[in-house]
């Protein structure tokens, strides 16, 4: 099953920044027995049972998590986990809180937050701290 969200180069990137967080696996599935049909994405990390954190692959298994979210197409369903998984982390670069926006602009109220926003001359989500997010009026003070 295609859709045009298929061919949208930000899905494949929202993969990798799923990946980014430590993921040992991203799956893209659908379900359609019944109509409209979902589109579900799940990742599945390895952790340290104690902390909660995720780990290496190399370091071994730990316990596994999965997260997933759904929606009608793949690319809302990657952004609706990448929104999910970032939320509430922080930024191991700047220190600030991180988000996850689809867009490569930076919404202005949260300029103290670092971003994962694209960049569609590297087809990648990149973090706001790397300088991708040069909307005009960003942090403008007025
Ligand atoms: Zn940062």
């Amino acid at each position: 099953m295609s859709t045009p969200a298929d061919k949208d180069p930000r899905l494949p990137a929202a993969v990798d920044l799923l990946r980014r967080t430590g993921a040992r696996e991203v799956q893209i599935r659908y379900s359609d027995d019944k109509e409209p049909t979902v589109w579900l994405v799940v990742v599945k990390w390895g952790v340290d049972s104690e902390t909660g954190k995720p780990i290496p692959e190399a370091e071994g298994d730990g316990e596994f998590r999965h997260d997933a979210a759904a929606a009608m197409t793949p690319l809302a369903a990657a952004f609706r986990l990448c929104e999910r998984v970032l939320a509430g982390s922080y930024c191991v670069y700047c220190n600030r809180p991180a988000m996850f926006s689809g867009e490569s602009l930076v919404p202005v109220v949260a300029a103290g937050t670092c971003w994962y926003l694209w960049d569609g001359e590297r087809k990648a989500f990149r973090r706001d701290c790397e300088g991708v997010a040069q909307a005009p009026g960003r942090n403008d003070p007025c």
